[in-house]
């Protein structure tokens, strides 16, 4: 494609702007990056919203498109399955997939977003920081800037502008004025909150390390990530209100006593728990579903700014940086037609996008419950065997969603179908051995077309 003349201004140099930069810039666009924090390479500022992330299919494909990944891989740890820990200390593993290339990869989000801005301003991108946009208009197409010290209002008027700052979006709360947008924001009752389980002397972990740790619990849950330096990132989920909810625990001794009593192997692994505990905030989780995501051809929502979803299925950057791809696939095939490109944009999306904000908040339950279940995890055992003797017609969603790039539309509406299927092939047995494969080869064949996988 011939370099085009376009300026494209970013708002936000969290995850997917900087992605979307070196995208753009690879295709010969001049880009700008507004961003309202300090630059984290020269201040040290909170990463923000959960400090690891689970990279999978959809992430790492756009980490390839940029050249990135192979250096991320020195910045990841491979996670093979759950872990499980009971109330009593007991370990399940399970695994995710079918083998050692289906995992999932923890990351720093703060490396993450260096690696990303480096390779942006490599790549010729300019990024501002401490400019927080306070306004667009519309009409003009003008956006206002604010530096943070000493306080100055300034405005510019950008030919294009994709808004990629996030859940509470400036440029989509100046869109609420457009006629018949749609918005709706759906709180969970439940909060987050980061803690931390320190490396051991030798700086090796104190968990296996290839897992993704969960202690779920009903109502509520703790999960750890492994970090490269042999820490793990820890996030409570807990209701905000009610007996065991952030709301009772207000002291030293509560918190303590409450994760003896609920999380008691975690506890001894963490010798600041409640210095952290009173030090980190608690974070909210929501999820966002607007319409449209565009000002004509001017301006584009984009990533967390178009939809937010809660972080259950670990998909929230994935599906970003899939917008990232998806949105240059289109440029590569419209050149600067932005009036065709930011309606194409959000009809090919927009279904998907849904799809996936559906099945994270049903994973909450899958996640904090389910998965302490014999049942459920018989279950599991029975779908990845399915898929082992159908690879092409049944695929669990787990795996459609994080080890493939089958549209979550797709994802979700073939895992319904299967779910009931499993329902009928489990209903009484036990053992794998004792599926009826006849039974099965049936069903299948019944229901399931045979799915296209893209590579
Ligand atoms: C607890 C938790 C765990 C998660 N775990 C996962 C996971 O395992 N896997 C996964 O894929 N996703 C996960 N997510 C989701 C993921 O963090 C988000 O989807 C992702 O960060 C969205 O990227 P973004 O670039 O759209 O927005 P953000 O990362 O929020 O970046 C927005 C950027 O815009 C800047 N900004 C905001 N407003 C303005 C303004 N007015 N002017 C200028 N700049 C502005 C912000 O400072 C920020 O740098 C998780 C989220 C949470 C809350």
């Amino acid at each position: 494609m011939k370099p085009s003349p376009d300026k494209i201004t970013l708002i936000g140099a969290g995850l997917n702007g900087p992605l979307l930069a070196i995208l753009l810039r690879q295709r010969g666009f001049d880009v700008e990056v507004y961003e309202r924090r300090p630059d984290m390479r020269q201040v040290r500022v909170n990463a923000g919203r959960s400090i690891n992330l689970a990279l999978s299919a959809r992430g790492i494909y756009a980490l390839q498109q940029t050249g990135l990944w192979e250096r991320m891989r020195s910045i990841i740890i491979p996670m093979r399955g759950r872990m499980m820990h009971s109330l009593a200390g007991e370990l399940t593993f399970q695994p995710y997939g079918q083998n050692e290339t289906e995992v999932i990869n923890s990351i720093s989000r703060a490396e993450l977003n260096i690696a990303l801005m480096n390779a942006a301003e490599e790549q010729g991108a300019t990024i501002h920081f401490n400019q927080r946009c306070t306004g667009y208009d519309m009409e003009t197409g003008t956006i206002r800037l604010r530096e943070g010290n000493p306080r100055s209002e300034t405005s510019c008027q950008p030919t294009v502008l994709i808004a990629c700052d996030g859940s509470t979006s400036a440029i989509r709360m100046a869109m609420l004025k457009l006629n018949r947008f749609d918005f709706s924001q759906q709180h969970l009752g439940h909060g987050y909150k980061e803690l931390t389980i320190p490396a051991g002397a030798r700086g090796e972990h104190l968990l296996e390390t290839n897992a993704l740790h969960i202690w779920p619990r009903g109502n509520l849950m703790l999960i750890a990530l492994p970090n490269i330096d042999g820490t793990f990132a820890c996030i409570l989920f807990l209701p905000f209100e009610g007996p065991e909810s952030f709301a009772s625990l207000n002291t030293p001794e509560q918190v303590r006593a409450f994760f003896q009593s609920r999380f008691a192997d975690a506890a001894q692994l963490m010798p600041q728990l409640t210095e952290n505990y009173f030090a980190n905030p608690t974070g909210s989780m929501v999820t966002i579903k607007c319409s449209p995501w565009h000002v004509g051809g001017k301006a584009l929502l984009l990533g967390d700014a178009a939809h937010a979803i809660v972080p259950f299925f670990g998909q929230g950057i994935n599906c970003g940086f899939e917008d990232c791809t998806a949105l240059v696939d289109l440029i590569d095939q419209h050149g600067s037609d932005w009036a065709r490109i930011f309606p194409e944009f959000e009809s090919q999306r927009k279904t998907n996008t849904d799809a996936i904000a559906d099945m994270a908040v049903e994973n909450f339950i899958e996640m904090r419950d389910r998965v302490a279940d014999s049942r459920f995890l018989f279950r599991k055992k029975v779908e990845l065997a399915l898929e082992q003797k159908y690879p092409k017609l049944f695929i669990p969603k787990y795996a459609m969603v994080t080890f493939h790039r089958i549209p979550y539309s797709v994802a979700l509406a073939r895992g319904t179908v299967q779910d009931r299927m499993l329902e009928e092939l489990c209903e009484s047995i036990h053992r794998v051995e004792d599926l009826d494969w006849k039974k099965a080869d049936q069903l299948i064949h019944r229901n399931l077309t045979p799915l296209e996988i893209p590579q």
